[in-house]
């Protein structure tokens, strides 16, 4: 009996977290969501064999973080084990980057809030190939995977005659797509123009419609109440911050997916933002509230504009 060396055990820990290139894709893509991103953008090459390039907008890896990155179990969403029931984000083995880098090279450029330039640093079997070099970069983090399973030529071999990681990989992000409304994801092949899944999130519609100035002054919201005896509902949006500046309040009112207004609700949330911010500029809102159907009387207007709810004053109360 021998003890194995670290680098095959690694090695083979690698191949069971990253099967295929489409298990890396999936693992980069959690990690991009997890990291907050809102626009999530993958190119492929050769089925992924050659080439898996994800580039997000998330919060980014800070520089003191990049030595220890891609080594095995460290995470920044996990310190102990009673974490593990409440955890919310997707990660937490902190296994992902370092397997890619068992069987792959790994090369992440990143930039964190408020930074000046990003860095770009390779990573091989789970340490820095060199110091990490500053260089231009646009917020978030790109993660480049070259070369997947270069050193399992068996691997290799298999996948290299099946181009369908391709089309695996595209139907992965069309079903994040489908979930993650709040998140523009798009996937190409390398050297096409064409995108073959692109979805815009809601803030970019939000940024397209209303302006760049106002998406960019933007909170999500959300809240919720489950007592029959208060009120039952979920709500979730956008709302301004005390940075957006406007005369006139926006308000983008979905009701059980109907476009409706509801004065009482409009006029409570222009109370408070005249309440909290000195200069009072009006808010911009967009909101969806989900209700029992049978809470809502859409019939009070001919045009359906104006919606009654039961509970109402609870309802906005707690909004
Ligand atoms: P886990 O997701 O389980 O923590 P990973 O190996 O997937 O482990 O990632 C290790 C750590 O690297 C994460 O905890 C996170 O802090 C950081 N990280 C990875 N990808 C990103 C990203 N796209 N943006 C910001 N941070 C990231
Ligand atoms: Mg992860």
């Amino acid at each position: 009996i021998r003890r194995l060396d670290e680098s095959v055990v690694n090695r083979i820990a690698a191949g069971e977290v990253i099967q295929r290139p489409v298990s890396a894709v999936k693992e980069l893509i959690e990690n991009s969501l997890d990291a907050g991103s809102t626009s999530i953008n993958v190119v492929v090459k050769d089925g992924g064999l050659k080439l898996i390039q994800v580039s997000d907008d998330g919060h980014g890896i800070r520089y003191e973080d990049l030595p220890i990155l891609c080594e095995r179990h460290t995470t920044s969403k996990l310190s102990t084990y009673e974490d593990l029931q409440t955890i919310k984000s997707m990660g937490f083995r902190g296994e992902a980057l370092a397997s890619m880098t068992y069987v792959g090279h790994v090369t992440v450029t990143t930039i964190t809030k408020g930074q000046l330039h990003g860095y770009r640093v390779s990573y091989k079997d789970g340490v820095m190939e060199q110091e990490p070099r500053p260089c231009a970069a646009v917020k978030g983090t790109q993660i480049m995977i070259e070369n997947l399973f270069y050193n399992l030529s068996a691997r290799r071999k298999t996948l290299q005659n099946s181009n369908d990681d391709y089309s695996k990989i595209v139907d992965l992000i069309s079903r994040f797509a489908v979930h993650h409304i709040n998140v523009s994801f798009s996937c190409r092949k390398h050297g096409m123009n064409r995108a073959d899944v692109h979805t815009v999130s809601r803030l970019d519609a939000i940024r397209s419609v209303y302006g760049i100035s106002v998406a960019r002054d933007l909170m999500e919201i959300s809240a919720s109440d489950d007592d029959p005896s208060r009120s039952v509902f979920k709500m979730e949006g956008f709302i301004s911050n005390a940075n957006h500046v406007a005369k006139k309040t926006t308000m983008v009112l979905f009701i059980n997916d109907r476009l409706v207004e509801c004065t009482a609700l409009k006029r409570t949330i222009e109370i408070a933002y005249a309440a909290t911010l000195p200069k009072a500029s009006k808010p911009f809102i967009y909101m969806s509230i989900i209700l029992p159907p049978e809470h809502v009387d859409v019939n009070v207007h001919p045009t359906k504009r104006e919606v009654s709810l039961l509970n109402q004053e609870n309802l906005v109360e707690s909004i």
